[in-house]
Formats: structure tokens, C-alpha cells, sequence
């Protein structure tokens, strides 16, 4: 009974507070184009000046990262660092020595299914050109000898880094989005925004909750259906963050050849068609977006199990079937 009072009590007091001539909430959104994707930002405030405002700090984060990442921009971090291999190492903002950092301690956690010394081998393919095509057997496998990730040196003190070999390539694409969607979170919650969705192609973060107060949604993708929902997710400042072999490929011969490489062969990953990760951290799902998917259903779910920061994971294979976590279903929504 003492309950009961308790309860109607603090649902009074809820409903006297939200009542209480608070401005209403307006949507404000934007969309630009970084990291070779289209980004699409709502951000909900009572106040134009400050949405706008917060709308240009979140482009200002994808864009910042964006330059500091991109290694096909000669004057990027990212470049220096690969036209470095072998000779020097490079001094480095913090924002590219924390990515690296966080890049490399996941690649130990996911076995090496993460690896950033995947450029060379990714080049070869021809992902980012124009003109994809399977490699030569042989180059793949000459490519392989220069993606030991254990190799690369870290100098926190002086803020370096140095790829000892010439020839090694960094990528920082399986990460990157996941970051800067992180950076452009935490200036909008400095900003004082509460409500807010960001959209990085699949890569997404939800804070707060919609207008209406009912939980932001995501639709994940069906891997085989460009205009198919497969799931509609529900999450309350989450990142829920997507990777898929439908976003960058191209076919040959029948075969479905896409940008998810398994460091293992140098070929595209073949036991997923799509990965989703729900977890505090945008980084971190954004790695393992991309890891998890190279480890296939099974093992990748298996690892989200035992990672205590994951919340839930979802693994769609080429045939339709999903894999999750046992509690991928608190995070399903209603539709
Ligand atoms: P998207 O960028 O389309 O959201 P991902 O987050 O899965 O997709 O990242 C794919 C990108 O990550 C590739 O374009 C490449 O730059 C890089 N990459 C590919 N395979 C790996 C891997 N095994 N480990 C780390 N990075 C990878
Ligand atoms: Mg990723």
C-alpha cells in the first residue's frame, strides 16, 4: 500500500513538472556529407540559436575527424603516418593517438579480427576507387605480411606514431565514425542538449528520447533488401551502430565482393551480412561493428556475450537467419 502511495506520488509530482510551462521542444535537422557519407543530424531544443549551434558542432566533429583520418587527403595525420613507414615516427593530435589506441587494444580482444594495418590490402581491392577488382592471389598474400598490428609504436609521451615497416598501410575506416560520433555527442551534451539522433550511414547514436518522449528507433537494414527493415531497435543514450557487406561492394563472377576484410585471407568476411552493436560507447561499437562481423554468427556472438560493455548484438547472416545476445529482445521495438 506504502508502494502504491509512493508510486502515484512521484507520477504526480512527474506530471506537475513536465506540466509546469516548459517551452515546447522544436525539431531541428541537418544532413552533410563527411567520411565518404551522407550524415543526418535532429537535434530537439526549445531554443533555434542553440540547436543551430549545436547542429554546426556536430558537423564540426565528423568534419575534424574526417581530416585528421582521411589517407587519401596527402595532408591527413593518417597520411603522414603511412608516408612515414618505415622512416620516422610522426607527432599526432590526440584525438588520432586515442582512435589508434582504442583500435589496437580491441584488436587484441577480437583476436586480430580488428586490424588497422588493413590499408594495403584494402587498396588492393580497390575499395575508394573507382574501379574495384579482385587481386591477384599472390599480392594479397605479399599484402598480408605487412598487417602485424603489433608492430606499430605507440610514444604516449611525445604523442608519436611510427609504422616500423616500409610498406604498411593504416585505415582508420572502421573506426573513425564511431568516434566522431562520440566527439559530436559529448559537445552536444556540453551544449546542454538532451534529445538528439545522429545518423552516419547505419552508424548511429540516440540521446534522450523523441518530442513525444517515446524512445528514439532504429531500423537496421535488411542486407539483401536495400528498401527492407529487418529490425526496428530501441535504445536511450546508446550508440546502435551498424556494418554491413551492402554498403560498399561490388559483384564478380556471382560473388558478393565488400569493403569487411577478415585479416586472416585478405578477402572480404563471408559468414555475415550484417552486424549491429548496442553499447555506451560509438568507438567501441563502431570496432566491433566491423570485428564481430568478420568473426560470423556464432563466434561473434559468442565475444558480445562476454564483453561486460556490450549491451546487445545482433548478427544477420547471407540467408536472412539473426543471431543475438540473450538480451537482444529489451532492445527490440514494438514497430
Ligand atoms: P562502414 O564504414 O561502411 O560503416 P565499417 O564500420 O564496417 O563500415 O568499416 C569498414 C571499413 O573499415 C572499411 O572501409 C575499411 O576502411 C576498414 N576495415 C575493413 N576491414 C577491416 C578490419 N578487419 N579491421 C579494421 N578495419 C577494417
Ligand atoms: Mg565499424
Amino acid at each position: 500500500m506504502r508502494k502504491l502511495l509512493v508510486l502515484v506520488l512521484a507520477l504526480l509530482l512527474f506530471s506537475n513538472l513536465s506540466g509546469c510551462a516548459e517551452p515546447e521542444q522544436i525539431k531541428y535537422d541537418r544532413d552533410f556529407f563527411a567520411m565518404d557519407t551522407y550524415i543526418a543530424c535532429q537535434v530537439l531544443s526549445a531554443d533555434e540559436k542553440l540547436a543551430v549551434k549545436a547542429l554546426d558542432a556536430v558537423e564540426a566533429a565528423f568534419m575534424d575527424i574526417d581530416r585528421l583520418t582521411n589517407r587519401f587527403e596527402q595532408d591527413s595525420e593518417i597520411s603522414a603516418i603511412n608516408q612515414n613507414a618505415g622512416i620516422a615516427p610522426v607527432k599526432v593530435s590526440e584525438d588520432v593517438y586515442s582512435m589508434v589506441e582504442i583500435a589496437l587494444e580491441w584488436s587484441d580482444k577480437t583476436d586480430g579480427a580488428f586490424n588497422i594495418l588493413i590499408g594495403d590490402v584494402m587498396d588492393l581491392w580497390g575499395f575508394g576507387s573507382d574501379q574495384p577488382a579482385v587481386p591477384a592471389e599472390a599480392a594479397l598474400a605479399e599484402a598480408l605480411t605487412r598487417t602485424d598490428y603489433h608492430k606499430i609504436m605507440l610514444d604516449q609521451e611525445n604523442l608519436t606514431i611510427y609504422l616500423p615497416e616500409k610498406g604498411m598501410v593504416m585505415d582508420l575506416g572502421g573506426v573513425a565514425k564511431g568516434y566522431a560520433t562520440d566527439k559530436a555527442v559529448a559537445a552536444l551534451k556540453e551544449m546542454g542538449i538532451e534529445n538528439a539522433l545522429i545518423n552516419a550511414g547505419g552508424n548511429v547514436y540516440v540521446l534522450g528520447s523523441r518530442a513525444d518522449g517515446t524512445p528514439w528507433k532504429v531500423g537496421v537494414q535488411d542486407p539483401r533488401d536495400p528498401e527492407g527493415i529487418k529490425a526496428v531497435l530501441q535504445g536511450e543514450n546508446t550508440a546502435i551502430i551498424s556494418s554491413g557487406d551492402y554498403q560498399r561492394y561490388f559483384e564478380a563472377d556471382g560473388i558478393r565482393y565488400h569493403h569487411i576484410i577478415d585479416p586472416a585471407d585478405g578477402y572480404p568476411a563471408r559468414a555475415s551480412a550484417g552486424t549491429t552493436i548496442i553499447m555506451k560507447s560509438a568507438t567501441i561499437a563502431d570496432i566491433l561493428s566491423t570485428s564481430l562481423f568478420v568473426k560470423g554468427p556464432v563466434e561473434g556472438i559468442k565475444l558480445a556475450e562476454e564483453f561486460d560493455e556490450v549491451d546487445a548484438a545482433m548478427i544477420i547472416t547471407a540467408d536472412g537467419k539473426i543471431f543475438g545476445t540473450k538480451n537482444l529482445n529489451d532492445y527490440m521495438a514494438e514497430n
